[in-house]
């Protein structure tokens, strides 16, 4: 097929643009760069454009007969979405609803949807199934929903066959050390704990040692980033005009926070200091996936299962990258 990959010099975005091009696929990528990386796309297949451009998207749409768009090109901080809201409205819904009518304008109606567990808000009923109340907490995950809404009545109304993937904690880097996380700043566990590997930080602080779990700390669902890339490459067989396909997509298995820090230890071999913080504001205690659903309609199950081996990964590319994308 031909993928427009929007946001496709993001973390998670450039993992599919890989895992795409490696099955064969002919791939465009957008990308504003406001957080991507020009270094996380091969050469020769970035559009910088923003997607409220709906003239630039509509002419690249027909252009390079695009048959299906992934749209990664959202804000994920539930921190920032809550101190800046307009920000997220007007990227993750504005614009994500730009590009929708693009792809009406010019025929293109397969679209495959970055969403995310923060659409569910704090489940009571854990591993989280699709059936569970999405009742989002903060601002991110109401924009998500929005879209997940806009969907459905766009796949009634317009014929777009979607998929909403609804991804729990991507983790891990490429095994090739080629492409990985870097976010600026950094905000995220596992590149926190391995920077202090490296002697960038200090310590990890913990947030929070309270909660209602074996340890205290927090759990999570880590998923592999070339794990949820797959999943994009099963979703996109599985579009089908008029309908669409919403699917948690994590391991099944909870790691609390501790466990991870103690995973790259193992890891790295160094003590990675720690101290104990307050709790983050709008972190839900524990958030784990039920995927059997991602399973029987994709027919996609994570490679990676153990929590020390995306770790791994994550830990090759930090080593060879020790300040991402940027020339040290
Ligand atoms: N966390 C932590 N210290 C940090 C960063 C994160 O204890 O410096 C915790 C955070 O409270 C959460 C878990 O690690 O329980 C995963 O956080 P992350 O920001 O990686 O992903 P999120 O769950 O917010 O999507």
């Amino acid at each position: 097929m031909n993928v427009l990959v929007v946001g496709g010099a993001g973390y998670i975005g450039s993992h599919a643009v890989r895992a795409l091009i490696d099955s064969g696929h002919q791939v465009s990528v957008f990308d504003n760069l406001s957080r991507g990386h020009r270094e996380a796309v091969p050469a020769g297949l970035l559009i910088e454009g923003e997607l409220t451009d709906g003239e630039l998207l509509k002419r690249i749409l027909t252009e390079k007969k695009i048959d299906a768009v992934m749209h990664f090109a959202a804000f994920a901080l539930v921190n920032e979405s809550v101190n800046d809201p307009s920000l997220y409205y007007q990227n993750n819904v504005v614009a994500a609803l730009s590009l929708l009518d693009a792809m009406r304008a010019s025929g293109t109606r397969k679209f495959v949807f970055s969403s995310t567990t923060a659409t569910y808000g704090e489940p009571e009923l854990i591993p989280i199934r699709e059936t569970t109340p999405q009742s989002p907490i903060n601002p991110y995950g109401f924009t998500k929903l929005v879209i997940e809404r806009a969907l459905a009545d766009y796949a009634s109304a317009y014929g777009f066959g979607y998929a909403a993937l609804r991804y729990f904690n991507a983790a891990g880097a490429h095994p090739d050390g080629s492409i990985g996380e870097d976010h600026e700043p950094e905000s995220h566990l596992i590149p926190i704990v391995l920077q202090v590997a490296l002697g960038q930080r200090e310590a990890i602080t913990i947030f929070g040692e309270d909660y209602q779990t074996d340890d205290g700390t927090c759990v999570r669902d880590y998923v592999h980033v070339n794990d949820l890339a797959d999943a994009h490459l099963k979703a996109l067989n599985q579009l089908t005009p008029g309908q669409g396909i919403c699917v948690n997509l994590g391991t099944g298995r909870g790691t609390s926070v501790r466990e991870i820090v103690d995973a790259c230890r193992q890891v790295t071999g160094h003590p990675i200091p720690e101290v104990a913080g307050a709790r983050r504001e709008g972190d839900p205690s524990e958030l784990i996936a039920d995927a059997t659903l991602a399973k029987e309609l994709l027919g996609w199950q994570p490679r990676y299962t153990e929590v020390q081996s995306i770790v791994e990964t994550a830990w090759n590319w930090h080593q060879s990258h020790p300040h991402g994308y940027r020339k040290s």
